[in-house]
Order: C-alpha cells, then sequence, then structure tokens
C-alpha cells in the first residue's frame, strides 16, 4: 500500500522525490503529493490520479529549489482518492507535514479529541490525525511530537514528518509498514522500499517496529519507541544491497504474482486489523454499522461476483449457511441480472470485486439495488465505483494487486467472508464460545500461511515433476470444493494449461471417464468433516491409474500409501480451511507457469480489472 519517500541533503530535494516516487508507482496509488521546505515556509503540491499529473503541476511553479522534503503515493483506506485526502498532511498553522502509510485504528477518538481542543481538520484521511497531535505536544522538538503522538495511536504506520520551525531535520517512524533509510553522500533518503533508494545509494538500514529516527546535518539517531533509548550507533545496522533496480520494484521477488503470494501474512493481517473483538467473540466492521439493524432482520443473501471472487463468494455460502443460518445463493455477476432473480426488501445483496470497477458485478449491483435489496460490497479499492454504489460494505485493506492472476486478493476476500459471518452469526445463533473460537483461529490464519511458504521449495519441485502434462483434475469437498475451482483457474490462468476443478464426490458421474496416467489430479484431503468421503474419491481415481497429489494437513502420513506426491499445511477450523489450502495451488500454478516461461505477471489474453461486460 502508498509509498513514502523523504530527502534530506544538498540536491534540490523536489526532483529527487519525484523520481523516488515514480520508483514507487508500481506498488499501486490513487493521488501523489509533496512538501518541501523553501526558504522558510513549506510549499506542498498534491495531484488526484498519476505522478505525470504531479509533475504537471510542479512544472508550473519555479523557485521550489529547498533541500528537505517528503511525498507519498496515497492508496486511500480512510477518505476517496481525492487532492484534499492526499498526503502530505498538516497541522492547523501548516507547520508540520506528514506522510503516513497504514492505518490509524483509533483516529476517530482522537479526531473528536482534537476538534473540541479546537484543531480543524481538512481531510477525511484517518492520517491527519497525526499533524495535529504533534502540534497539542510540540515543545520545540520535533522528535518529541512525534512520539507523543505516536504513544496515543494504535495500527500500522510508516510516517515521515518534516516542520517549518526545524527544517534540518526528518524525524519519522514505523510499525508493521515497511520504512527504509539510505545513507548517501551527505545525504539521507528515507522510503517504503529500496527501489526508491538505489538510483542514489546502495548503503541502507532496515527501520525497526516500534523505533523512530530522527536524520540531520549532525547525522542520525534512532530512538527505541518502548524502552525510549536513543541510539546514534550505526554499526552492524548499516547493510550494502546488491540489487539492481528492475529487481527491486518487486522487492526482490522475480515476479508480482510470487510476492503477491507471500505477502498473503501481511494481507490478511491487513484485512483483520482492529476488526476482531476477540474476548467477546465479536467483530467491529465500521462499514456496517449503519446497516447493523437492517442486517439483523435479513432473511435471504444473495451474492454475485466474476473469477477468483467467484469462488471466493463459493466458500462464503457454505460459511454463511453453516455459521449464521442464512439461505444463500450465489450467481455469476454475468448471469444475475439476465435469469430475473427474485429480490424483497429482506434480501441483502453482496457483491465482491478487488478492483471495485468489474462491469459485470457492477451490473449486477445496480439491478439489486434497483429491486431494493440492501447491496454491500466487499471492495479492496476505496473510492471505486461499486465501493460509492453500495450501501455499505467492508473493504478489503489488502493493499494493491498488481500480478493480473488474483492471490492476495482470495485469501482476503474469504477474510472478510469470515469477519462478515461473525458478524451476522453473533448477532443470531452462534454462541460466544464460537464466536470467540472463529475469532482466535483467524487471528492465528497469517502464522500458519508463513509456515505453508516455507514448503515453497516443496512445491517447486511437484511443479518440475508435473510440468509437461497437458491435464488436470482439481477436487476438493466443501469448503474446499471452491479452492478446487480457484487452483484450477490459476493454472489455466498462467500456464495455459488445460485444467478442471470438480466437486470431488462429482466425478464418479461423468468426468471420471477422463482419467488414466497422463490425467493427474490434486486433492484438497484436509481432515475434516468430509475427509472419509474426499479419500474414497481418491481411491477410485488410484483404482484407474491417475497420478494424485494431495494436500493434507501436517502429521497425516497414512495418506502417502494412496497417492504419488503430498503437500503438507497446517490444520485450523473447517471453515478457515480454503484460506489455507489454496496458498500450495497459487505456488504450483506459479512454477509451473515461469517453468513453461510464460509471463505469470501479464498473461495472455487477461486484463486485471474487468471493466467490460
Ligand atoms: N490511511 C491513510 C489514508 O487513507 C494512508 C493510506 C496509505 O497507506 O496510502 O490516507
Amino acid at each position: 500500500m502508498c509509498g513514502i519517500i523523504g530527502y534530506l541533503g544538498n540536491k534540490k530535494a523536489l526532483p529527487l522525490l519525484i523520481d523516488g516516487l515514480e520508483r514507487l508507482e508500481y506498488r499501486g496509488y490513487d493521488s501523489a503529493g509533496i512538501a518541501v521546505y523553501c526558504r522558510g515556509k513549506i510549499v506542498s503540491i498534491k495531484s488526484v490520479g498519476r505522478v505525470n499529473l504531479l509533475k504537471e503541476k510542479i512544472a508550473a511553479r519555479r523557485g521550489v529549489d529547498g533541500v528537505i522534503g517528503i511525498a507519498h503515493t496515497r492508496w486511500a483506506t480512510h477518505g476517496k482518492p481525492s487532492e484534499k485526502n492526499a498526503h502530505p498532511h498538516c497541522d492547523c498553522k501548516k507547520d508540520i507535514w506528514v506522510c503516513h502509510n497504514g492505518i490509524i485504528e483509533n483516529y476517530k477518538e482522537l479526531k473528536d479529541w482534537l476538534i473540541k481542543r479546537g484543531h480543524k481538520f481538512r481531510s477525511e484521511t484517518d492520517t491527519e490525525v497525526l499533524p495535529h497531535l504533534m502540534e497539542e505536544f510540540y515543545d520545540g522538538n520535533l522528535e518529541n511530537a512525534l512520539v507523543e503522538a505516536l504513544k496515543r495511536i494504535r495500527g500500522a504506520y510508516a510516517v515521515v514528518a518534516i516542520s517549518k520551525n526545524e527544517p534540518e531535520k526528518i524525524v519519522a517512524a514505523k510499525n508493521s509498514s515497511p520504512l527504509i533509510i539510505g545513507v548517501g553522500e551527505k545525504e539521507y533518503i528515507i522510503a517504503s522500499d529500496v527501489s526508491a533508494i538505489l538510483s542514489r545509494t546502495k548503503k541502507v538500514i532496515y527501520l525497526n517496529d516500534g523505533e523512530a529516527v530522527v536524520m540531520g546535518a549532525g547525522g542520525i539517531k534512532f530512538l527505541d519507541l518502548s524502552k525510549k533509548k536513543v541510539s546514534t550507533n550505526l554499526s552492524g545496522r548499516t547493510q550494502v544491497l546488491d540489487w539492481d533496480l528492475t529487481s527491486a520494484q518487486k522487492s526482490g521477488y522475480p515476479h508480482f504474482m510470487l510476492k503477491e503470494i507471500f505477502e498473503q501474512p501481511e494481507s490478511i493481517a491487513n484485512s483483520l486489523r482492529g476488526r476482531l473483538i476477540t474476548d467477546d467473540g465479536l467483530v467491529k466492521l465500521g462499514g456496517l454499522e449503519a446497516v447493523k439493524d437492517q442486517l439483523s432482520g435479513i432473511k435471504r443473501i444473495l451474492i454475485s461476483a466474476c473469477g477468483t471472487a467467484f469462488y471466493a463468494s463459493l466458500a462464503g455460502e457454505y460459511m454463511i449457511e453453516e455459521k449464521a443460518g442464512i439461505p444463500v445463493e450465489v450467481d455469476l455477476a454475468s448471469e444475475f441480472r439476465y435469469r430475473r432473480p427474485i429480490i424483497d426488501k429482506n434480501t441483502a445483496f453482496i457483491v465482491v470485486s478487488q478492483s471495485g470497477e468489474t462491469a459485470d458485478s457492477l451490473a449486477a449491483l445496480r439491478e439489486a439495488k434497483e429491486k431494493g435489496a440492501l447491496t454491500l460490497g466487499i471492495v479492496n479499492t476505496v473510492g471505486s465505483t461499486i465501493a460509492r454504489e453500495t450501501d455499505a460494505g467492508v473493504y478489503n485493506h489488502a493493499g494493491p494487486e498488481i500480478g493480473v492472476a488474483s492471490t492476495k486478493a482470495f485469501t482476503s476476500q474469504l477474510s472478510i467472508f469470515a469477519l462478515i459471518v461473525l458478524f451476522l452469526a453473533r448477532q443470531r445463533q452462534m454462541s460466544l464460545a464460537e464466536g470467540k473460537n472463529l475469532a482466535l483461529e483467524l487471528e492465528k490464519i497469517p502464522e500458519k500461511i508463513k509456515q505453508i511458504l516455507k514448503t515453497a521449495p516443496q512445491i517447486k519441485k511437484i511443479a518440475a515433476k508435473y510440468k509437461n502434462f497437458k491435464n488436470f483434475f482439481f477436487l476438493g469437498r466443501k469448503y474446499n470444493y471452491p479452492v478446487a475451482l480457484e487452483g484450477a483457474l490459476k493454472l489455466k490462468e498462467i500456464s495455459y494449461v488445460h485444467a478442471e476443478g470438480y466437486g470431488a464426490g462429482e466425478l464418479k458421474h461423468g468426468p471420471i471417464a477422463l482419467i488414466d496416467k497422463n490425467f493427474p489430479s490434486v486433492f484438497i484431503a484436509t481432515e475434516n468433516s468430509v475427509y472419509e468421503k474426499t479419500i474414497s474419491n481418491i481411491e477410485e481415481i488410484k483404482a484407474r491409474g491417475g497420478p494424485i497429489i494431495a494436500i493434507t494437513n501436517i502429521g497425516n502420513k497414512k495418506i502417502a500409501r494412496l497417492v504419488d506426491d503430498i503437500i503438507y499445511v497446517p490444520k485450523t477450523i473447517e471453515m478457515l480451511e480454503p484460506i489455507l489450502n489454496v496458498i500450495p495451488l497459487q505456488l504450483l500454478a506459479y512454477y509451473i507457469g515461469t517453468m513453461k516461461g510464460h509471463d505469470v505477471d501479464k498473461p495472455r489474453n487477461l486484463a486485471k480489472s474487468v471493466t467490460v461486460e
């Protein structure tokens, strides 16, 4: 999400900040802005849209030749993408300027408190509480003001700030979101990732979580925020990078798809952040607050989506029916409005779209709205058309997804469905104990994904063994049926290999006729309520000589006698299994696709945001 860059040195800051923003563009953003100290005041220029537009605006201004400044590409989470909401944000006096990446969870309380104390806000962002808090606690020292402000906020942040009153320094801090310092010749660059630093220096320092830094003419100083310890010792902290610029833009990963697969522990943590009230087995979804009472009376739910989001919705259907007891129907968005769906005022309609611009999904949403349904969105892009047109909704906060084949958006959509299920089920039949358990299990998901990602080298070996097969089945039951569909879709999308997903019980009703030694099946066979049934389906394939890859739980040795290759995943509750079980399938597709020499980030014939019907 978003990009931050700060510069302090003896060169003109503005062109270097713009260059940095351009290098951070790949991260995805919706608006951009700069603030540069210049002859006694801070000049700020912002623009909605591409950095190019910002550049045009800047070109019209002369004399912005200061040597210290900060800049930002924003990926909106709170408040629509607009010039007013673009960073940097400032305090009432326009003295302190701040760029922030992340989410301040308790911004509402802080904002109310600051307004009572007379502060005037100019934007709808959560970020703006930071410069006002710093103004509130400013005692002539910018780092003290930052530390005092950070003590009061909850959430994820990477933050950089400058002040008109102390124009010789940049202060910064981080918690969860990345921030890296480049140490150049008489200059410092601070940025969200090394791609914005590498053109100036290869000497970098990674800031730690819970750490603040002051960079100035006198050198660099680190502050440990919890221990209140100050250190100026750089030894052992400076690293010399051997990356070139191209690989750095993907943070060292060869493809965005792989980067996004590996980002899933973080993207899911971001989707869940600040939303679970685990001790009460409850969930706090700001976007549903306004329609809470209406939702408690809902008798039926329709879900509509396309592609990967459609498969997430199928898992959502099972979750909602099983846990909240509300009847659910899922439709492909492209079918929905042509089949005369029956909708009344007790029907809620959920539309799921990563981009929030998917034309089919938008058309389905408009149809449902016209027929009087309460409409909700599960959308990753703040301010997108679907986000604006739904009555209420829950943002994914998964960060921009650049790889065309969806990975982290899928697992985030599943996580959001789990949150919505907890919301609806606790309004209805779910006990406190079950609610608490679901919340606890959800919290453990990011760690479990990290465990699966460690097995990537084994999955790569399996990919090498199977890469030349021309056809694949992906098979699973109950919650793992949509996972099978998604696994097959991933393989089709990026390796152009024919793959079909089926409910494992369905094979004997026809498709099993295709099985022979050249037709492998990938089974999702984790130990759940349908495990025994899935094993029977594996037996059926084995009896017909089909090669089998199985995904099962760590510790399951028995399955080895039946299958050719095994991928192990940790255990979780059945409803959450899809979030874990899809990860090996994403990796399998990725490795087969790259081994075949395809550009997996831009598969042929596909577009990321499908804005045509
Ligand atoms: N939450 C902040 C906003 O919406 C920062 C978003 C970002 O990381 O770009 O402005």
